[in-house]
């Protein structure tokens, strides 16, 4: 729901201050809408569901992969698509992936987000309101921000969506905030968020003259720079900022690559992540065998490593695939009233 509307609603009714921390923290916990809020008074209930929609977000379909990930699509109040991915682990992890942008105006050639319009930024509310529509299905633990958009052009409602999540369940310890290294909500990110909330940083090649062709935010803000902010929150905090690195064939995934990429984050301060790339047009994936020397590489030179697991690619749910194209891998919502789920 709205939260600045929800304290003018308030407000103008003249309720006392600790309503708006009162219907938040129902709302927070999954509750499916105002009626069920039992110690707020009926009549501001009924006041509120006339009032005030209970999402700021509207479900428009919802698609469920063979591995249990659901991916839903909304449109906020002014029609504006938003995807967002629950993710469900074996060992009972649950993991929503939010947007923090409809679109996004960065233009990295391996990611479908980018080739559709940007929308614009979303408020804290709409970044909640996607965590809380899975709430409502399920506890949730882990909430990455990996959805469609850049966080960091959009770092105060992403920081203040991400200091209430423990809220609603998640630890700041669960959280994590990617980004393509845009400097000044980096910078910002970095020195305001105390809690230990996670950063990843997506950075696909050590080489300059590479990750301009794949990611143009190079020639405006190059690693070199981005790594030595990171290095600097790691110092202060002690977390080690994740590494994304999606894996190309024949483009950023051989054994020299892996060394210069060592070279560059050194042994301390990162972990990264290889992620195996899902397709979303021009190129294709690492083998299997690919991966494997890439990473036996950073093992070498002591980064510590893992490859991502991939959910919900037969949905376009994956990394990189989310690009509101409802037509062609969703289902309608009216039948997914059923279930949830990566
Ligand atoms: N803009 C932020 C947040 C999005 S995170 C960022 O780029 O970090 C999405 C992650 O998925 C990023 O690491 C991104 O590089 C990666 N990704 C994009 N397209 C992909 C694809 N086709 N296959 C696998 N990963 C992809």
């Amino acid at each position: 729901m709205d939260l600045a509307q929800l304290e003018d609603v308030l407000a103008a009714r003249g309720e006392p201050r600790f309503r708006a921390a009162q219907v938040w923290s129902w709302a927070a916990r999954g509750a499916p809408g105002y009626a069920s809020m039992t110690n707020v008074p009926r009549t501001l209930r009924d006041a509120l569901t006339a009032d005030l929609p209970f999402s700021t977000l509207d479900v428009v379909t919802e698609a469920r992969s063979k591995d249990g990930t659901v991916k839903t699509l909304f449109h906020t109040a002014d029609a504006h698509p938003v995807e967002a991915v629950l993710m469900r682990y074996r060992d009972g992890r649950r993991s929503v992936c939010v947007s923090s942008q409809s679109g996004c105006p960065l233009t990295c050639t391996f990611c479908a987000t980018g080739q559709m319009r940007f929308g614009r930024n979303l408020t804290a509310s709409e970044i909640l309101d996607q965590v809380l529509h899975f709430r409502r299905l399920e506890d949730v633990d882990h909430v990455v921000f990996m959805g469609m958009g850049e966080p960091m052009m959009n770092v105060e409602p992403v920081v203040e969506a991400a200091l209430r999540l423990p809220d609603v369940g998640v630890t700041h310890r669960r959280t994590t905030v990617s980004t393509v290294g845009w400097l000044p909500g980096l910078s910002r990110f970095v020195a305001e968020v105390t809690v230990p909330v996670r950063l990843a940083i997506s950075v696909h090649a050590a080489d300059p003259v590479l990750r301009r062709e794949l990611m143009p935010v190079e020639d405006r803000y190059p690693l070199a720079d981005v790594l030595a902010v990171c290095r600097g929150h790691w110092e202060r905090t002690r977390r080690r900022v994740f590494v994304e690195y999606v894996m190309l064939a024949g483009v950023n995934d051989r054994p020299e690559q892996a060394r210069l990429l060592a070279r560059a984050l050194g042994r301390d301060a990162f972990k990264v992540n290889l992620i195996p790339y899902n397709p979303t047009g021009p190129y294709e994936g690492s083998s299997r065998a690919a991966i494997d020397a890439f990473k036996a590489e950073l093992d070498r030179a002591r980064v510590p490593t893992t490859v991502r697991l991939t959910r919900g690619r037969d949905i376009a749910a994956a990394c990189g695939q989310l690009a509101a194209r409802p037509r062609t891998t969703a289902r309608p919502a009216a039948r997914l009233g059923q279930s949830s789920t990566d």
